[in-house]
């Protein structure tokens, strides 16, 4: 995919190489020493000293965080995600108002490692990718990216990063449209048919992520699909399962197969129709 030079997001929250330190021990330190001055001057009650020791408390969980620096490679790794999240809001912003479907509203895509506490709650690198309909932000690890060619066996590259950008971006419009709000809602109400319903929320944002693609076609480079096919055919519900457990049990998919995800995410590329990305119909029917 050509990236380089063009627009960058400002729209991303870049939590990489913050990690929580050793400051921690050194913090319960301070405060004993606090508590010990305090105890050995007299004159300071209760009452005062609570607030110092709660706020050394607090800062000990949130603030007390170490930064190292970026490696060069993970500088440019920034800017690639800042480049895509900034393509996904103009498509998306375009789309959005050709079809007259409100003011898209540009969400937020944090990078982390390890752990990140979210709206939907913590996380941890283990979850993949995934998107925060609570708080409305796409948490990404990019440690995945090397999980996706070594454990799932995909072909890698960048536009395969893309395109599970697109994809949980996908999840950011079917909330902006109420789509996620409504399947919720029938998963509620009619449990046994919970996993269909999130299979087609999953190949709709599948679809999504081809959309996306097809008004990205003047920047991609020859093997670009190919990558974004060979991600999609690695995280289908049945390569998955037959990597990890050896047989398959379609009733158990969550996300659909690997001929679905494939063939909806070209469906989207091809027509560049959001119209046309009712996969509910097949899945339920
Ligand atoms: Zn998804």
């Amino acid at each position: 995919m050509k990236w380089q030079g063009r627009r960058q997001s400002g729209n991303l929250d870049d939590r990489r190489g913050m990690s929580k330190g050793k400051m921690a021990a050194g913090g319960g330190i301070v405060v004993t020493l606090i508590v010990l001055a305090l105890n050995f001057f007299g004159g300071e009650t209760g009452q005062q000293l609570a607030p110092i020791v709660e706020q050394l408390g607090n800062s000990q969980g949130n603030q007390q965080t170490e930064q190292r620096e970026l490696t060069a490679q993970e500088k440019e790794m920034g800017n690639f995600m800042a480049t895509v999240l900034a393509d996904t809001e103009d498509v998306w912003g375009k789309v959005f108002s050709d079809n007259n479907l409100g003011q898209y509203q540009d969400p937020t895509m944090v990078l982390f490692t390890d752990a990140v506490s979210t709206g939907c709650g913590n996380a941890s690198s283990a979850s993949g990718p995934f998107y925060c309909p609570a708080d409305q932000k796409l948490y990404m690890d990019l440690a995945f990216f090397d999980e996706l060619k070594t454990r799932f066996g995909a072909q890698g590259g960048d536009f395969a990063i893309a395109y599970v950008t697109a994809h949980e971006i996908g999840h950011h419009v079917q909330t902006l449209l109420g789509t996620s709000q409504k399947v919720t809602k029938l998963q509620q109400q009619n449990r046994s048919e919970a996993n269909r319903f999130s299979v087609a929320l999953e190949l709709q944002a599948d679809f999504y992520a081809g959309v996306w693609a097809h008004y990205n076609q003047e920047y991609l480079e020859e093997g670009d699909i190919d990558e974004a096919l060979s991600a999609a055919n690695a995280v289908g519900d049945d390569a998955i399962q037959k990597r990890t457990q050896g047989n398959v049990v379609p009733d158990s998919f969550t996300h659909g197969s690997s001929e679905q995800r494939k063939r909806w995410f070209m469906k989207g590329y091809k027509t560049g129709d959001i119209k046309q990305g009712d996969t509910f119909s097949e899945i339920l029917n």
